[in-house]
């Protein structure tokens, strides 16, 4: 149904300087899909769904609907705005409108309808979003929850064959999210293609008939929910759906800042609430690096906290050794330690890695 080859977006700021956000995106998208848009914010997926509803025009590539190339000149934005349909975070209603007339102004202007027909399908959209007895009010009247759903009625007003949504629910207080993301799960039942860019992974793992996960320009993984979220094959897919966060230190002769190290991973700890850990990430750090490892220098210090997984690790990495640099009188040292961990001792391709997990 939707295809898109070769889309790339170049801005030019105000300095001549370029930034090319999409590089190359390429896709198919069938009828009835779920596509959620993950990604690290920046990564370009506001600007792909702009590309795509024309309201920033792609510096070159294709996007087919329906057999027809929507980029190529003379097609009628009108004609792409009734297939296209866009739902932004900042709902974008019309506050002097009520909100009846806010989901008939357009259809008026460019469907064939009467007054009547608009206004009775009206009602039957906001019936189904949950809002009919708001017809008459105004939008300054609703909640963040309830503007959110009558600019998807106002969307679905003009029969769009896909809709956009840009992540619709991060505007929201939380108590209004649910609100919206059900209407949103309704509308996957009933089959209508979407892509939603989205912060909200459970949502998008729940709904999404597959998931794009953007980064760098890229689409650069693209699979099921199961895929994307339990088997990434990227790292970088990893380490944004677990949630991995990541402090490193290369800590080269006895000159290196150990004060300035640990102050680093005490505000780590604070900053992804695993405060109650940081005693023990400092006792070790310590123990590691001038108990058990003093004489190998340069070491790799990383430590590691993935939220999804609630897993914090400590890793020392020290390069071109292939054989564990732990003693066993250094082993009953580590042993006298009165926090819990796990030590997982392993070569890896530039040296040798002595994981400890917290
Ligand atoms: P995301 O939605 O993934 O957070 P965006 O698509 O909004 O990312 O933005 C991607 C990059 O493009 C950002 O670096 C942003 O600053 C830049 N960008 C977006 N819109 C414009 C614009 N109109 N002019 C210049 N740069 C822009
Ligand atoms: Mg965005």
């Amino acid at each position: 149904m939707i295809t898109i080859n070769h889309l790339s977006k170049t801005f030019t700021n105000p300095d001549g300087t370029k930034l090319q956000v999409l590089k190359d995106i390429n896709c198919e998208i069938s009828k009835g899909e779920v596509i959620s848009i993950i990604g690290p914010s920046g990564t370009g997926k506001s600007t792909l769904l702009r590309a795509f509803n024309m309201l920033d025009a792609p510096t070159s590539g294709e996007i087919i609907i329906d057999g027809e190339n929507i980029l190529a000149k003379g097609y009628p934005l009108n004609k792409l705005r009734q297939k296209v349909g866009m739902v932004f975070q900042s709902f974008n209603l019309f506050e002097h409108l009520s909100i009846l007339d806010n989901i008939t102004m357009v259809p008026l202007l460019l469907r064939n309808i009467t007054k009547q027909e608009a206004e009775e399908e009206a009602m039957t959209l906001l019936r189904k979003v949950g809002l009919a007895e708001k017809a008459h009010a105004m939008p300054s009247d609703l909640s963040g929850g309830q503007k959110q759903r009558v600019a998807i009625a106002r969307c679905l007003a003009m029969h769009p064959e896909v809709i956009l949504f840009d992540e619709p629910t991060s505007a929201l207080d939380p108590t209004m999210v649910g609100e919206v993301l059900s209407v949103i799960r309704q509308l996957a039942k009933e089959g209508m293609t979407m892509l939603i860019v989205t912060h909200e992974m459970k949502f998008a793992r729940d709904v999404s008939t597959r998931i794009f996960f953007m980064y760098d320009g890229y689409i650069h993984e693209d699979g099921t929910p199961q895929q994307i979220f339990e088997n990434p094959v990227h790292s970088a897919t990893k380490a944004f759906v677990q949630r991995i966060h990541k402090l490193v230190y290369e800590v080269e002769n006895s000159d290196f800042d150990l004060l300035g190290m640990h102050t680093g991973m005490a505000q780590f700890c604070i900053k992804y609430n695993i405060a109650q850990k940081y005693e023990a990430v400092d006792v070790i750090v310590d123990q590691m690096l001038q108990q058990v490892l003093p004489g190998y220098r340069p070491i790799t210090v990383r430590l590691t906290h993935s939220e999804q997984l609630e897993v914090t690790a400590l890793d020392f990495m020290i390069r071109d050794l292939t054989e564990s640099p732990i003693a066993p009188a250094d082993r009953e040292k580590l042993s006298t330690i009165k926090y819990p961990f796990s030590l997982v001792e392993e070569p890896t391709k530039l040296g040798f890695r002595i994981k400890v997990v917290l």
